[in-house]
């Protein structure tokens, strides 16, 4: 885990978060999108509420933790106006509060995940406690790390697991998503990752083995997320370029 930021003042975030909307929208431009087709999910795993409250002003609608347990206290604190993803790995035992707290969930990368997920919201949709199935993104180790956790980048593998999740009516799959390897040159690097997850939604939809269009594709960092809009994402992911001091 990177360390935690000092806190940020809201004029620095309110810069920031300027400089972010400008070039996701430059992005889009170049690649003929409309800007509100990339959606920024503030990454707030660095930062306390008092961040959060901030770009909860300034317009922010949605906001990524990293780790269910983290992630717990923010968001009992702040409640539940703005949207929460997981991006971080679930494990199984934690799928339940997983479930409760977070809309979108990220990082689905087997059968287990997907089945703890799927029988822990329907209890809780049964309760009551939420009121739709979480939104869930099958993530893919594109680049093949050993660091890093994901599926292989295997039409049928991921079409297997499509298929699994159709009956698990707890949960909604929405799309993909991965991460490209750290790198100070992102270009050649992260482009090809980027382009390879959009080939691969595109072989789920084309191969029809979910029964709902999957339309989501979660990629691209303060590192990427210019290149990652460029080359299709729904979201971007974007933490450390939003509470920067300089
Ligand atoms: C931390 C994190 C981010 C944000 O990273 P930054 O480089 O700070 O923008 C995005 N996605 C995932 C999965 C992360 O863990």
């Amino acid at each position: 885990m990177p360390e935690m930021f000092d806190p940020v003042g809201k004029d620095t975030i309110a810069r920031n978060l300027q400089r972010v909307r400008d070039a996701i929208a430059s992005a889009a431009a170049k690649s003929s999108r409309d800007p509100s087709a990339a959606r920024l999910i503030a990454v707030t795993k660095y930062v306390r509420a008092d961040e959060i409250r901030s770009l909860i002003q300034l317009g922010v609608t949605d906001f990524g933790e990293s780790r269910v347990q983290d992630a717990e206290k923010k968001i009992r604190e702040l409640g539940a106006a703005v949207h929460w993803h997981l991006i971080g790995h679930l494990q199984t035992n934690k799928a339940q509060k997983g479930a409760a707290l977070f809309q979108t969930i990220h990082s689905v990368d087997s059968t287990r995940v997907a089945e703890a997920l799927h029988k822990e919201a329907k209890k809780l949709t049964e309760r009551g406690e939420i009121k739709t199935p979480p939104s869930c993104l099958l993530e893919v180790n594109v680049a093949g790390e050993a660091n890093k956790f994901g599926m292989k980048p295997d039409s049928s593998e991921i079409h297997e697991l499509l298929r699994v999740c159709s009956s698990f009516d707890g949960i909604r799959i929405a799309g993909l998503m991965a991460m490209a390897p750290h790198s100070e040159n992102p270009e050649p690097v992260a482009r090809p990752v980027f382009r390879r997850l959009r080939e691969l939604l595109d072989e789920a939809n084309a191969a029809r083995v979910y029964p709902h269009p999957l339309t989501e594709l979660s990629m691209g960092m303060t590192q990427d997320y210019a290149i990652a809009v460029e080359e299709g994402a729904t979201m971007v992911r974007v933490g450390s370029a939003l509470f920067e001091k300089s």
